[in-house]
């Protein structure tokens, strides 16, 4: 039987002449704010070294990993990381110790879309780490490979920052975390935000972070990781909830027109538009989320369907450009190849439906028929749900006169309403039998 052991790390001994080949003399001061440092190791095949530790930064601390693998590596073998804290020993005794992290299986990170690696979820310690060990546990490898790793350093929130209470009542306006206080000291977003018409809800996991109860220090390290690896503008997601119930705001809306629920965010495998994401906290594949962290999903969205008259029940399409529908609460999986939000949360999504449903007018009872006939506005566009092909639509304008003439022949009909002005409209469909589909539409 082959023998996978612990790949040894041999990067920490191939330093420039200034490394130190000891603890003893690791710089201790720590920066004041966010740093990445990419390293890149090799992985040989078969090494069997049972059992070893390298540093990878010597003179650096880092609190949060992540690695990137050549594409494909990661669907072929499993591989597990466990950090470790390196500390010193009080004087009376010598040297170092280290405390090592729980190990972690690795997976690819889906929302981050790359054509050369996969890119694995973030890592974070709640303390300062300075090696890792990185092992494989099942599966084929090449004979040698190169992994980027990327070692962050997320300093911890200021302690004198006095920290927000949360109260909470059912379908009102969840009060917040602000960006303002979570973000403190990390540098601030690229500016550029835009809104968006935000009528589908999408639920995402973490990944990472189930028993770790330093939930601001997560938001950090995310916020941290999407900026300055993934490279965008700012935190992807509109909203993040922790295990204890505190909602985060999540991206800056940035402009006093934009709203924390309406802005653009970098979530839905670049199909972005008219979603907000929500990240429950934790890794939900195996473990359920906290029934106080569901609560507080049940009441932001509760607030969101009854502020913007959405019926949970119902699934609109989503303007990807294939025509396909989307819940109006839906998890990324439905969206996009991931198994985000996780199995537990996922399987709880109709739980979410019904208890932020109470909030609305709409009800089980009410849930929208599958073959109802709907129209749905989606920017300049109008999408046709269960509408024969061949139906007349005709677009009338605030006096009765006709405006728009169209036969149906596809699900959705971009119409250039535009060049009528601003107005009221009427939109008339002729369903047959006596039937007819009618939709005000002001421009
Ligand atoms: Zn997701």
């Amino acid at each position: 039987m082959k023998k996978l052991g612990i790949l040894y790390i041999l990067f920490g001994f191939f330093l420039a002449s200034d490394a130190c080949p000891c603890f003893d003399c690791v710089d201790e001061t720590k920066p004041t704010t966010a740093r990445v440092l990419y390293k890149k190791i090799w992985i040989y095949k078969n090494i069997s070294i049972q059992k070893g530790w390298a540093r990878i930064a010597p003179r650096k601390y880092f609190n949060s990993v992540s690695f990137r693998f050549p594409k494909g590596i990661l669907n072929e073998a499993t591989f597990a990381i466990q950090l470790n804290h390196h500390y010193f020993l009080p004087d009376d005794e010598w040297g170092m110790a280290h405390v090592r992290s729980e190990r972690k299986v690795l997976a690819a990170d889906e929302h981050l879309e790359s054509n050369s690696f996969d890119q694995t979820d973030l890592y974070y310690a709640n303390n300062d780490c300075r090696s890792f060990i990185l092992e494989q546990l099942s599966g084929n490898i090449p004979d040698s490979f190169q992994v980027e790793v990327v070692l962050l350093y997320v300093p911890p929130l200021p302690k004198s920052l006095a920290r927000p209470i949360a109260s909470r009542s059912s379908c009102d306006s969840p009060s917040l975390i602000p960006q303002s206080f979570w973000r403190e000291g990390l540098p601030n977003p690229i500016k550029g935000r835009t809104a968006t018409t935000t009528h589908h809800c999408v639920v995402h996991h973490s990944a990472d972070g189930n028993g770790d109860t330093a939930y601001t220090e997560l938001v950090r390290a995310y916020y941290t990781f999407h900026t300055q690896v993934n490279g965008w503008d700012d935190i992807g997601y509109n909203y993040l909830i922790a295990a204890n119930g505190d909602i985060y705001a999540g991206r800056d809306p940035e402009k006093p027109e934009i709203r924390q629920d309406n802005v653009l965010g970098a979530h839905f495998c670049s199909k972005n538009n008219n979603t907000m994401g929500v990240c429950m906290i934790g890794n939900f594949m195996t473990e359920k989320p906290s029934e106080v962290a569901m609560s507080s999903l049940f009441q932001l969205l509760g607030w969101k369907l009854k502020k913007d008259n959405l019926n949970p029940f119902s699934t609109l399409l989503h303007p990807d450009g294939n025509g396909n529908a989307l819940g109006v609460i839906a998890g990324h999986r439905d969206g996009c190849n991931t198994s985000c939000p996780g199995d537990k949360v996922y399987a709880l999504l109709d739980s979410v439906r019904v208890e932020a449903g109470k909030c609305t007018p709409f009800s089980t009872i009410q849930k929208t028929k599958e073959t109802e006939p709907t129209i749905v506005q989606m920017g300049n566009q109008w999408a046709f749900k269960n509408i024969p092909t061949g139906t007349q639509l005709r677009v009338f304008d605030a006096l009765g006169r006709l405006v728009f003439m169209q036969i149906i022949q596809s699900e959705t009909i971009e119409m250039p309403l535009v060049m009528l002005g601003n107005n009221c409209y009427f939109m008339v469909l002729d369903l047959g039998d006596g039937r007819k589909l009618t939709k005000q539409i002001l421009l």
